[in-house]
């Protein structure tokens, strides 16, 4: 059973998750504040926290980066719309995803099941990750697209490896820019648009309609291996 902690200050909200969760087979711990938060997570560690980055006690940031130290648990951010600096200071506190607020519900569950589907492929060690299209073998580094391989360049392999290895998961374009580039490169975006088109012209049965390699605009990109969810 999958133990999520929730931490939200609207009651209502907080509520509303609480029973929506607890009806599909969650097992919930909620917090209405910082304190509370890292308390709970520190007696009864979850595998998925989400978190309301505005909070009456501590910076949503700051109990990310509590929460990062029970462990390896997936946390999913709840924000403004508008709120950009803030989710990113929020992905690089260790963060692993973000909702919008308003949301429904089905995207919140959609990104609950991400979070545990990543979990089962770190535990698996998720060398092959199989799409309807192609498949990404990261130990041999090797793609095979309809029985033929397809030859990346060093850069396109770096950036495909980084996001294939987070599946789900929205890594942002500064964490690409340093990883692949370096640490005086994070501000390059336009590096990115025109690396990934190419990586989209080599994998997407549709380029300009990707099902795989999605643009989060002015966040970062998500992979999405395609296969159906449970
Ligand atoms: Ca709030």
């Amino acid at each position: 059973m999958t133990r999520v902690l929730l931490v939200e200050d609207e009651s209502r909200l907080l509520q509303g998750l609480r029973v929506n969760l607890e009806a599909r087979g969650y097992q919930v711990d909620a917090a209405s504040d910082g304190a509370s938060a890292l308390a709970s997570a520190a007696s009864r560690p979850p595998d998925v926290a989400i978190v309301d980055l505005g909070l009456p006690d501590i910076d949503g940031v700051d109990v990310i980066l509590g929460l990062r130290a029970w462990g390896s648990m997936s946390i999913i951010v709840l924000s403004a719309r508008g709120d950009e600096p803030d989710k990113i200071a929020a992905l690089d506190a260790g963060a692993d995803d973000f909702v919008t607020k308003p949301f429904g519900m089905g995207e919140l569950l959609a990104r609950i099941r991400a979070a545990e589907r990543r979990a089962d492929a770190t535990v698996a060690g998720g060398a092959v990750v199989e799409t309807p299209d192609f498949e990404v073998d990261l130990a041999a580094k090797r793609i095979v697209r309809g029985g033929e391989v397809v030859h990346l360049t060093p850069t396109e392999w770096h950036l495909v490896e980084i996001l294939v290895s987070n599946p789900g998961k929205l890594v942002t374009q500064q964490q690409l820019l340093h990883d692949v580039w370096g640490p005086r490169y994070e501000d390059e975006t336009n590096y990115l648009r025109v690396y990934m088109a190419q990586i989209r012209r080599k994998l997407e049965p549709e380029p300009t309609t990707p099902r795989y390699f999605f643009t989060e605009p002015g966040m970062g990109y998500r992979f999405e291996s395609g296969t159906p969810e449970a």
